[in-house]
């Protein structure tokens, strides 16, 4: 099938509305009706890379060491989002989230909670091969990692940094150790990288890894992301579609970002998350914590909940339930990209937590 003939998949049902639960019970509900249930927790604003569209190549400051949560921290607020807020999916990111000196532990301590959430990780793979069998020892459900081409220079270029080879087996070690399927991410970038989008589906195909591709947001610490500049998913489909036949995947979707379809009639896939063309904010079932301690309702708040002063000022884990459960009402009905009103929020990707 040619993608002009591809039949729309991106029309969504409705999200069903729950009744808007006043604070102090229930999960985290905002005015919309939409019930967040998928944590992300950023572990680090740090990292090896510095993929063009996420962070700057030189300047960026960390966080000070001291408003980072510690490891019992994290653990603390994780627990109260699965216990008291209704939190079934816990997945980590960063900034690098191999860089954090206690990540086995971190993972340990989340598939040890009840009722068990499933947890996985979002990382470029580097020093994923020193690490993949104690995750998965640990009870890592999943994986994803992020590679935006196979082609070194480009790599370089791409990353400032000369790793290609560091992520190739950091991928193979994942799926040797059990942690399958192994989803690749790749963001492509007009002009740069756009011509990679057949050799990764290549690349993956052969080894059986998941790709999905996501459309570039503005969230880069430059700010240098452009509308028309962005490559689309349409972009992405008709590249595809030039050598592969792209049918879509009828298992339901649910909240799940990506769109995908089976190549060449399956059972492998591919995916396209159109975070901005065809936004999903309807659907969103996200909540997220940052590496110091705030949560943000959306990638693209810009109003944070600091839980991290609370929690260090003595607060229960009922009052930081709370907090929590308020910040999620405010949560606004979409990103609003493409509003002329819209204002990036001023933490870049790397220090938000993808
Ligand atoms: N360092 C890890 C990694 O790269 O997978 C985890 C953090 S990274 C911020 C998480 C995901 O966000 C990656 O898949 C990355 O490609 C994606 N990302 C970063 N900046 C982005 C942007 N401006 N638009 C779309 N995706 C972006
Ligand atoms: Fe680092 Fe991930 Fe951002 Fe790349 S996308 S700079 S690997 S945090």
């Amino acid at each position: 099938m040619t993608r002009d003939a591809l039949p729309d998949p991106w029309v969504r049902p409705a999200h069903p509305k729950p009744d808007v639960t006043a604070p102090g019970t229930g999960g985290l509900v905002d005015r919309h009706g939409r019930v967040a249930t998928d944590l992300r927790v950023s572990l680090t604003d740090r990292c090896n890379l510095r993929c063009t569209y996420c962070m700057p190549p030189e300047g960026l400051d960390w966080l000070p060491k001291v408003e980072v949560l510690t490891d019992e921290e994290i653990v603390r607020l994780v627990r109260i989002g699965v216990e008291k807020l209704g939190i079934n999916e816990v997945r980590f990111t960063g900034g690098e989230p191999l860089l954090r000196p206690g990540l086995v532990g971190i993972v340990a301590a989340a598939t040890a909670l009840r009722p068990r959430p499933e947890v996985s990780l979002t990382t470029n793979a580097i020093g994923l091969s020193r690490v993949a069998p104690a995750l998965a020892a640990a009870g890592l459900d999943r994986i994803n990692c992020s590679l935006d081409t196979v082609d070194p220079a480009r790599f370089k270029q791409l990353t400032h940094r000369d790793r290609l080879d560091d992520v190739i087996a950091g991928l193979a070690a994942a799926q040797a150790a059990g942690l399958t399927p192994v989803k690749v991410n790749a963001v492509l970038l007009r002009g740069i990288n756009e011509e990679d989008a057949l050799p990764l589906l290549d690349f993956c195909l052969e080894r059986g890894y998941e790709l999905r591709f996501i459309e570039q947001m503005p969230l880069d610490a430059h700010h240098a992301w452009t509308r028309g500049e962005m490559v689309t998913a349409e972009d992405i489909l008709e590249r595809l579609t030039a050598s592969h036949t792209l049918t879509p995947d009828v298992e339901a979707r649910g909240s799940a970002p990506a769109e995908r379809w089976l190549v060449d009639g399956g059972p492998a896939t591919v995916g396209v998350i159109a975070s901005v063309t065809r936004n999903f904010c309807g659907a969103c079932d996200r909540t997220r914590l940052t590496a110091d301690g705030q949560i943000r309702n959306c990638l693209f708040a810009r109003e944070e909940s600091d839980l991290r002063t609370a929690m260090r000022e003595g607060a229960t884990d009922d009052e930081l339930a709370d907090r929590w459960r308020i910040a999620t009402l405010a949560k606004l009905p979409g990103h609003g990209i493409d509003d002329p009103s819209f204002l990036q929020p001023s933490r870049p990707m790397s220090a938000i937590g993808g």
